[in-house]
Formats: structure tokens, C-alpha cells, sequence
């Protein structure tokens, strides 16, 4: 608590005034004076303080966090250790918006196919890591997440948590009209044979449940959808296809909201400020130390995407593990007939689509704590893409080469909430998905913070 006073008025007659700030609000105690002698107390008003909000991280979910929390009157501040926003895993993702046809990573079936995917590495799919011990507890929980009632939970989680994304993203996009490359063009998922295509058609079915279209095509019907296909030499069987599938360019996004916060909402965002520690008493976080000194604010929330655990073990241990699972994008200029829809190769694993003047390809699966890019793993999805689409890209020019880590939960779900202190929160976790969870799960966690409760 703290207060201080303010006076005015002349030699007979003068009133004086009294601020206290107390907790969340300032009073404000008005007095009157006459000749020395207090004749009234006016008035005693408690007037809401905005409470400071810092959120760590400037990656799509730190972004959408602080514009949710900036919405609901919180003074927020945004600390990023980069030089600009959406530099982390939401640069060149697969800019994909699937909000129905979300699946959790562990099931019955993705169990079954580990070990033939593992060995062959043509599947992009490198578990080499999971050898080293401190990767142990992820894969045990991970594991324990391979049921099928497990699937279903955490796949409706993530359905929920992505209808009010979609929902709370329609609402932002109408009034704020940014360019971030959106297109809605329908999606094929391509599978090679009539097991797989049968077994995607079942998780389909009960992904429908909660909303959303698909049909199962033939090849020729994929062909007259994406005239990109013709010319494939990959073998396809068939396809699910998902009409209402959405593209855009997330590092765009994450730039325009950026300047929205700033420019909108007064959010000041720190750059090249690297949060080191998060000091705390008793259960309450008292401030961040940065490589810039010291920040203070009433709530702290961590959106650090894979580097959460690291920043919230030194303090809580006991938080459920998140990985990194590195991926790797290639981005090429338009080529003769580049895809008008988001295609993906499930026997592949990889995924080719056209942003804007470019086409995208996205894939791997690498289990791994650092960045580097191997050229083999490149050349190959270059292949595959060819192998697809020969004509989709120009595939002989210098393409943009990128890699990013996923940050995975053993049951794919993000973790939202209160992270160990009354005052810290954690928004990260969200695997393959977090374009897509970003404003459902701000939702979320402001609804955590101010305990209220939106429906999805
Ligand atoms: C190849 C690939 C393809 C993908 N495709 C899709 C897709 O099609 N659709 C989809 O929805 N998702 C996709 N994803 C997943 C998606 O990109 C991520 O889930 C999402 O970007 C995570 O966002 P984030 O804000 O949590 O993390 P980030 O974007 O990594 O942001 C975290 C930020 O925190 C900062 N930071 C970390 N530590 C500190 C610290 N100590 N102090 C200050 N700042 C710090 C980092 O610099 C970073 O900017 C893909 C991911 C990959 C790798």
C-alpha cells in the first residue's frame, strides 16, 4: 500500500485529496477544509488499476496472449530475446489452419507404425535422441498417451481449443484486415493405398463429430482438384479431402500484430531482452531478471514456446516435460503449375502449398534440442516434392531454408495455466499446431486468469 496527497485551494478554504494505492485499486479520499476546520469528507472512490501483465515471448502465442489480455484492460509488456516478432518456430511453419481436422500425435495406430517409420528414414521421422536419458520421462508419458480413450480426449481438447481459435481469429481478422497471405483452398491429405486411406477415413469420422467437412476422393478426383497432381510419379490411392482448410503466412501475421499491440493497445514489446530467471517469495514471482536488468509486473506469463521447460524447471521441476521436435521448411518461387491446394503426403510426411508468390514445403520430424540443418535431410524433401508436383515449384532456384522446433507434449495438448505461483502462467506446448491453437488457448488462459469461462 501506498499514498500520497494533493492539495488546492486558498487561506480560508482548501481541500486536500488522498490517493492510496491498495492491491488492484487506487482510493481516492477527498476532503474539505474551511478555516482550518475539516467539515466533510466529499467523497471515497475506488478506481480499478490496470494490472501489468509481461508476457516472454514474441512467437504467435506470446503475441496472442498480449492481445487478448491488452483487450481485457491489462498494461502489458511483451519480452523478446530476438529483434523482431515471429522469428522463433512461427517463422517459415507450414502456415497451415486445419481448426477441424486437429488429431492428437499419440495413438493405437501412430504406436503400431513407430517402429517401420523409424526404420526407414526416408519417413523424416529421427528418434535417435529419445536414446539419451533426459528424454526418458517424455517418451514414458508419451507412451502412456498411445490409447485409444487417450487419443479421444486429447483430440477433443484440441478440437475445442481450436474451434474458439478459428472463432476468436475470424473476429480479429474482420476488424484489424491484415495481409497475412490468408487463402481458404481446401487441403488433400494423400495417402498411398486402401488400408491407409480406410484407416484416415475412421479417425476422420470421428473428428466430424465436432464439426467440419470431408469427403474421401478417388485419385482421379484428386487429380481434377489439383490439376498440380497430374504429373506425379508418387504413387496415390486416394485422399481425404477437407474443404474448409485454411493457408497463411504466420511470420506476416505475427509481424502485423505486433505493430497492432504497439500502435492499438500502447503494449511495448522489448526486444533483445533475454529473460534469465524468474525471481519469486514464498508463492508469488516477484520479478523477471533479464540480460537488461530487472522487470516487474503484477502477472508473468511464460509463451517461450520449446525453451519453457528450461525457464520454468529451474522453479517447478514438476511440470509436465515439452521436447523440441525439429522441422524443416524449404520455400521456393511459383513454378509452371503451382498447387492451389495444401497437400499433404501422409506416406511421405511432408506437406506443399503456395503462399502468396511462393510454394512452401514442410516436413520432418527430427527429436532434437538445437537447429542445425542437415543438407541431406533438405535435398530430400526437395525430391518428394518434385516427386509430387514436378511442375508446383522452381524448384532449380536458391530456395529459403528454415528449421524450427515444435514444442511437444507427451499428449500433444498446450499447457495453459497457472504455472506453480499465484502470479505466473504458462501458455506453450503446442507441438504442430500453435498457428492454429494461438488465439483459442490466449482465450483459455485469460479465462484462467480472470476465472471466467468462454465457450468454445
Ligand atoms: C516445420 C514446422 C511446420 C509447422 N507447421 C505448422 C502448421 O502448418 N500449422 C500450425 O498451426 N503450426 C505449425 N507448426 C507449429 C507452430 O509453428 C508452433 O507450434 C508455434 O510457432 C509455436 O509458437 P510459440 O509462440 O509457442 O513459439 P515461438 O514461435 O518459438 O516463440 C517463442 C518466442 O520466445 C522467445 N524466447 C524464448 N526464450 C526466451 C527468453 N528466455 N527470453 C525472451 N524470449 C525468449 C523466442 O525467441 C521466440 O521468439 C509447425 C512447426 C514446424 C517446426
Amino acid at each position: 500500500m501506498s499514498a500520497f496527497v494533493a492539495r488546492s485551494g486558498h487561506c480560508y478554504f482548501y481541500n486536500i485529496v488522498i490517493f492510496i494505492d491498495l492491491n488492484d485499486r487506487y482510493f481516492m479520499v477527498f476532503l474539505l477544509y474551511f478555516y482550518g476546520k475539516r467539515i466533510v469528507i466529499l467523497k471515497q472512490a475506488g478506481i480499478k488499476k490496470n494490472k501489468k501483465a509481461v508476457v516472454i515471448g514474441a512467437g504467435i502465442i506470446g503475441l496472442a496472449t498480449a492481445l487478448r489480455l491488452a483487450q481485457s484492460g491489462f498494461d502489458v509488456s511483451v519480452i523478446e530475446q530476438k529483434s523482431n516478432p515471429g522469428t522463433g518456430s512461427s517463422k517459415a511453419n507450414a502456415g497451415q489452419l486445419l481448426y477441424d481436422r486437429i488429431s492428437a500425435m499419440g495413438s493405437p495406430g501412430f504406436l503400431r507404425s513407430l517402429p517401420k517409420t523409424i526404420l526407414n528414414p526416408d519417413q523424416g521421422v529421427i528418434v535417435n535422441q529419445l536414446l539419451k536419458p533426459n528424454y526418458w520421462p517424455w517418451a514414458a508419458s508419451f507412451i502412456g498417451q498411445c490409447t485409444t480413450k487417450a487419443w479421444q480426449e486429447n483430440t477433443q481438447n484440441l478440437l475445442m481449443i481450436a474451434k474458439l481459435s478459428r472463432r476468436e481469429m475470424a473476429k480479429f481478422n474482420k476488424q484489424y484486415e491484415i495481409d497475412f497471405n490468408w487463402r481458404k483452398p481446401g487441403k488433400l491429405i494423400i495417402y498411398p493405398d486402401a488400408k491407409a486411406l480406410n484407416a484416415a477415413a475412421l479417425s476422420a469420422k470421428f473428428q466430424q463429430q465436432f464439426g467440419g467437412e470431408h469427403q474421401v476422393f478417388s485419385k482421379e478426383q484428386c487429380i481434377e482438384y489439383e490439376p498440380a497432381l497430374r504429373e506425379s510419379s508418387q504413387k496415390i490411392f486416394g485422399a481425404i479431402y477437407l474443404p474448409d482448410a485454411e493457408v497463411g503466412d504466420c511470420h506476416k501475421f505475427c509481424q502485423n500484430l505486433a505493430q497492432i499491440l504497439i500502435d492499438s493497445f500502447g503494449v511495448e514489446i522489448k526486444y533483445n531482452t533475454k529473460v534469465e530467471a524468474i525471481e519469486h517469495n514464498n508463492d508469488q514471482v516477484r520479478a523477471l531478471r533479464t540480460d537488461h536488468g530487472i522487470i516487474n509486473g503484477d502477472l508473468f506469463i511464460v509463451a517461450t514456446g520449446s525453451d519453457a521447460p528450461t525457464l520454468l524447471a529451474k522453479n517447478f521441476p514438476e511440470k509436465q516435460p515439452a521436447i523440441g521436435i525439429k522441422g524443416i521448411s524449404v520455400t521456393y518461387p511459383l513454378g509452371e503449375t503451382p498447387p492451389n491446394l495444401s497437400v499433404t503426403d501422409a506416406a511421405g510426411k511432408f506437406v506443399i502449398l503456395r503462399l502468396h508468390d511462393q510454394v512452401r514445403v514442410a516436413g520432418y520430424a527430427i527429436f532434437s534440442d538445437n537447429l542445425d540443418i542437415n543438407p541431406t535431410h533438405v535435398q530430400r524433401l526437395e525430391q518428394k516434392a518434385r516427386q509430387l508436383m514436378p511442375k508446383a515449384a522452381n524448384y532449380d532456384a536458391s530456395p529459403e531454408i528454415w528449421t524450427g522446433l515444435r514444442p511437444q507434449t507427451p499428449n500433444d495438448c498446450p499447457m495453459i495455466g497457472r504455472a506453480g505461483y499465484q502470479n505466473l502462467y504458462v501458455n506453450a506446448g503446442h507441438g504442430s499446431m500453435g498457428w492454429m491453437l494461438a488465439f483459442g488457448s490466449a482465450q483459455i488462459l485469460l479465462d484462467k486468469i480472470t476465472e471466467t469461462n468462454t465457450e468454445a
